[in-house]
C-alpha cells in the first residue's frame, strides 16, 4: 500500500486540531498538539496537557544555557564557513514553522525552496518524537548530537514508512479526542500527572551532574558542531549542483523547442 505523503498527514492533523480547539476550547500550536498526542498514550492526560492550566514544567537553567550556547556556537561557525565556501544562505534560529520552532534553519538562495533544519541536542538523547515531527515537514534534518560528539543526517525518504504510520496513529488519536474519549491508560507517563487519578505519582527530580554533563562533555561539543557544519555544507553544495543541472536541462530543452518551431 502507498503511504500518504507526510505533509498531507500534517495538514490532516492541522484540520483536526481546529476541530479539537472548537470542541474542547484548547489553544495550542500544531507542534504542541502533535507532541502531546505522541508523548501521552493516556487520552485524559492529553486533554489536560492541551487545556490552558498555567502550570508548565519548570525549566532547568543549566540545560537551557547549555543549549543556547551550543546553538550560538553553531550559528557563528556556520556563518563563517558558508561565507568562505561562497554559499549564499540565510541562517535563522528559532524559526517557527508548522512542526515547531527550529534551533537552526538554513535557507539557501539556490535552490530557494530547499531547507535544512538543524536540531541541537546537548545531552545523550536524540529526541525521536520531535525529529519525526520535524522530518514530516522538512525533507532534510541534521541532528547535532553535542553530548555524543556526533552529527546525523536524517533523510525523510529513509524513514518514510515509520513516519507515515506514526502520523496516521496520531490522526487516529486526535479523532479519539474529538469523539470525547476519556480513557485512562497508566504507564511511565503517569509521573508528574496532576489529574485526580490513583495512578498519578510524583516526578523524580533530576539534578545535573556538572562534572559529567558540563566538563566531561565539552570535548564532544566541538566535534559535533564541526561535523554538523561539514554535513550542512555538503548537502547545500549538492542541492545547488542539482538545481543548476536541472536549470541547464530546462534551458537546453527550451532551446531545442525554439529551433524546432
Ligand atoms: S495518572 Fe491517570 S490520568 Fe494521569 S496519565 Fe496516568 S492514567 Fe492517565
Amino acid at each position: 500500500m502507498l503511504e500518504a505523503p507526510p505533509q498531507l498527514l500534517l495538514d490532516q492533523l492541522e484540520s483536526l486540531l481546529t476541530q479539537v480547539k472548537e470542541r474542547h476550547g484548547v489553544r495550542v500550536s500544531l507542534a504542541r498538539f502533535i507532541s502531546v498526542l505522541a508523548q501521552y498514550p493516556c487520552i485524559s492526560r492529553c486533554l489536560h496537557e492541551l487545556t490552558p492550566n498555567g502550570d508548565g514544567e519548570p525549566v532547568d537553567v543549566f540545560y537551557l544555557e547549555r543549549h543556547d550556547f551550543l546553538v550560538r556556537l553553531l550559528v557563528n561557525k556556520l556563518m563563517i564557513r558558508l561565507r568562505k565556501e561562497g554559499i549564499k544562505a540565510e541562517i535563522r534560529s528559532e524559526l517557527k514553522t508548522k512542526s515547531g520552532t527550529g534551533d537552526v534553519d538554513i535557507i539557501p538562495e539556490n535552490p530557494s525552496n530547499f531547507r535544512i533544519r538543524i536540531e541541537v541536542k546537548g545531552g545523550q538523547g536524540v529526541g525521536i518524537d520531535q525529529n519525526l515531527r520535524y522530518v514530516a515537514e522538512n525533507s532534510v534534518l541534521i541532528l547535532c548530537l553535542a553530548g555524543r560528539g556526533e552529527a546525523l543526517l536524517v533523510n525523510r525518504n529513509k524513514i518514510r514508512e515509520l513516519l507515515s504510520d506514526y502520523l496516521e496513529n496520531l490522526i487516529d488519536r486526535a479523532k479519539l479526542l474529538l469523539d470525547g474519549a476519556d480513557e485512562k491508560s497508566p504507564g511511565p507517563w503517569c509521573a508528574g500527572c496532576p489529574l485526580e487519578c490513583p495512578h498519578a505519582r510524583k516526578k523524580s527530580s533530576h539534578k545535573p551532574d556538572l562534572e559529567e554533563e558540563f566538563l566531561a562533555q565539552t570535548k564532544n561539543w566541538l566535534k559535533a558542531i564541526n561535523k554538523t557544519v561539514e554535513l550542512a555544507v555538503k548537502i547545500l553544495k549538492e542541492a545547488e549542483k542539482t538545481s543548476r543541472r536541472k536549470m541547464k536541462m530546462r534551458q537546453e530543452s527550451s532551446d531545442v523547442a525554439g529551433e524546432n518551431s
